[in-house]
């Protein structure tokens, strides 16, 4: 099942590229494993998937522990600060840096392992009450006290859309971060790589890809629906 829901997937990240002028390069398909067995992880292993994303800090380690040493693991939810050390050396990327205080353990945390790690700012484009993230407004001046730290390097931005119907009623919501993030490229902060943007899940990934996204993370499309406790908890 896990092999026919990714070629589903694969297809339309393809179609979306297409429409959108881009090349399939630039779009990373993150398999979002969460609450699933290994036993999944390992199918779409086989397939070639390499990427894999984990929202809880202890089923990330507990899983790649287990798994082959040369999957690419994704932290993508919300992160406690007294966690960070479980994770730091080995994610290659945290997608959900909500916080100036969680960069700066971070920082702290790589340093002590010798290494720098790769973050993305987690925006709060829609402004939801029951998100975490920075406000739009307030994510350049958190980009610039972020960038100052010498362990951590910023790469890009995520957002977590609204789960809505329409996958359309977030395109706005894309082009904004989107936007956005060109602007912040075109600053040219120091220690800052405005390139990689983790935006679109399986409800609106296609619409994602159309607005600039070069990271979708897809959990239910390719591995089934999930129960919904504790979804978003680190
Ligand atoms: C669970 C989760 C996803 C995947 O959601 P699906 O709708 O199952 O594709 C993507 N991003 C984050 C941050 C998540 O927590």
């Amino acid at each position: 099942m896990v092999k026919e829901n990714l070629e589903e997937v694969e297809r339309r990240i393809s179609e979306a590229c297409r429409r959108a002028g881009r090349s399939r390069g630039e779009v990373t398909l993150v398999a979002v494993s969460k609450t699933k067995p290994v036993s999944m992880i390992e199918e779409a292993y086989g397939t070639g998937i390499r990427d894999f994303g984990e929202n809880k800090v202890q089923e990330l380690c507990e899983k790649h522990e287990v798994l082959e040493s040369d999957i690419r693991w994704h932290m993508i939810g919300h992160l406690q600060r007294n966690k960070v050390r479980q994770v730091v050396d080995k994610t290659v990327l945290i997608h959900s840096v909500d916080s100036v205080r969680l960069a700066a353990q971070i920082d702290e945390e790589a340093a002590k392992k010798g290494i720098t790690a790769d973050i993305l700012l987690e925006v709060n484009v829609a402004e939801e009450e029951s998100k975490y993230g920075f406000r739009l407004e307030e994510t350049e001046q958190a980009l610039r006290e972020i960038a100052a730290f010498s362990h951590v390097h910023i790469r890009g931005l995520m957002t977590i859309a609204p789960f809505v119907d329409n996958s359309e009623e977030n395109r706005p919501i894309f082009k904004k971060l989107y936007q956005f993030y060109v602007d912040m490229r075109g600053k040219n902060i120091d220690n800052v790589t405005m390139s990689m943007l983790s935006m679109g899940m399986t409800g609106d990934y296609e619409v994602a890809i159309e607005e600039g996204a070069t990271l979708v993370r897809v959990g239910t499309g390719i591995f089934g629906t999930r129960y919904k406790i504790g979804e978003n908890e680190g």
